[in-house]
């Protein structure tokens, strides 16, 4: 019988329940998945709290996972029971044994690639891959702005963008955690609360400032962000974990040097197939280069998804988390 944490109510992470649920039959354009690996993502906060909407109550949290597929529905090609898959972003459900899916959420997994680096870098990796390449695609020699540099995103962040020839101001909240960015590609890791960033930026880059910056804090960060970019910089606000920013008056990107903003997705950047199979091959190759290694540093069993909630939230997590269900 298929287990799944669900919440019947918005709330804490008391609310998370772990029951018994059945899993349909795949219709004709879906598959079933069992799932080796399930990964934790800052947006499952935001569903459970509330922040992001659901479609109905109760509802099976969770947006990313791997495994292996079980049945196929009758219209589906390109997929075989026993297949190995994995998702990001598809739709909400993932924090359970087994699944059903549409089969062109689905990417089949290379072999060099197991299910729990899967589930802890499909969302992470495929949202550094459209931040990094596509939102505002970096070139080398630029000096770029990655807020969490210790987190989920930020450990990968730091990797690619290193690859990629920049150079990666991080910002974290402890000096263990600015420890680790370093090791993992930020040339200036700055403490949040402690350096006055925009200031650091400034003689980091010799006046010069920032052409992008990436902020997934959100509420805390989101003004001194726009204070270290350049003229005609883009701020690219793809993250809310310190709470959702207010609203703003779209003067202040003109009194600040004609600046862009942008509040991207990865919903969107992989809603096609094609895209989202783009963005994955090129996620795979990084990886299986070794260019990026996701740090897989807390894994759970599913029914204690409570217990990662509360360390995600308090800060007390790096890179990427995982649960075996
Ligand atoms: P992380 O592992 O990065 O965890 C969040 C980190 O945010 C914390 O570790 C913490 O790092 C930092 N943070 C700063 N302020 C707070 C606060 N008040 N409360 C809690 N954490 C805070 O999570 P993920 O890698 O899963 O996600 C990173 C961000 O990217 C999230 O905001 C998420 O919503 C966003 N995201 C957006 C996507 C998109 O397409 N738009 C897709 C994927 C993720 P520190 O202690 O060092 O400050």
């Amino acid at each position: 019988m298929n287990h799944a944490i669900r919440i019947h109510e918005h709330g804490g992470p008391e609310k998370m329940v772990w029951e018994e649920v059945p899993v349909p039959a795949p219709k004709p354009d879906e598959v079933l998945v069992r799932h080796g690996a399930v990964g934790l993502n800052y947006i499952d906060v935001y569903f459970r709290t509330g922040l992001y909407k659901l479609p109905s109550l109760p509802a099976t949290l969770g947006m990313e996972a791997a495994g292996v597929v079980e049945a196929v529905g009758s219209e589906v090609s390109g997929l075989m029971v026993g297949d190995r898959v994995a998702y990001a972003m598809a739709p909400i459900g993932a924090y359970c044994q087994a699944r059903t899916i549409k089969a062109d959420r689905l990417v089949k997994l290379p072999d060099g690639i197991d299910d729990k680096t899967a589930a802890g870098m499909m969302l992470q990796g495929m949202t550094a891959q459209y931040l990094l390449r596509r939102t505002y695609p970096v070139k080398a020699g630029e000096t770029i702005l990655v807020h969490a540099a210790a987190g989920g995103v930020g450990l990968i962040m730091c990797q690619w963008a290193k690859q990629l020839g920049c150079t990666v101001i991080g910002t974290v909240s402890t000096p263990e955690k600015a420890e680790l960015a370093r090791a993992h590609g930020a040339e200036h890791v700055l403490i949040s609360g402690q350096d006055d960033l925009p200031a650091r930026v400034k003689e980091i880059t010799n006046g010069a400032m920032l052409p992008v910056v990436y902020d997934s804090v959100g509420k805390d960060t989101f003004m001194a962000s726009l204070d270290c970019l350049a003229p005609l910089g883009m701020m690219v606000s793809y993250g809310n974990a310190s709470g959702a920013v207010p609203p703003v008056d779209i003067g202040i990107l003109a009194a600040k040097g004609s600046l862009f903003l942008t509040r991207p997705t990865l919903a969107t950047y992989t809603a096609k197939h094609a895209d989202l199979v783009a963005t994955a091959t090129d996620l795979f190759s990084v990886v299986l280069s070794g260019a990026v290694k996701i740090e897989v540093n807390q894994t759970y069993a599913l029914k204690d998804a409570a217990e990662a909630h509360r360390a995600l939230e308090g800060r007390r997590t790096t890179g990427s988390t995982v649960f075996i269900p």
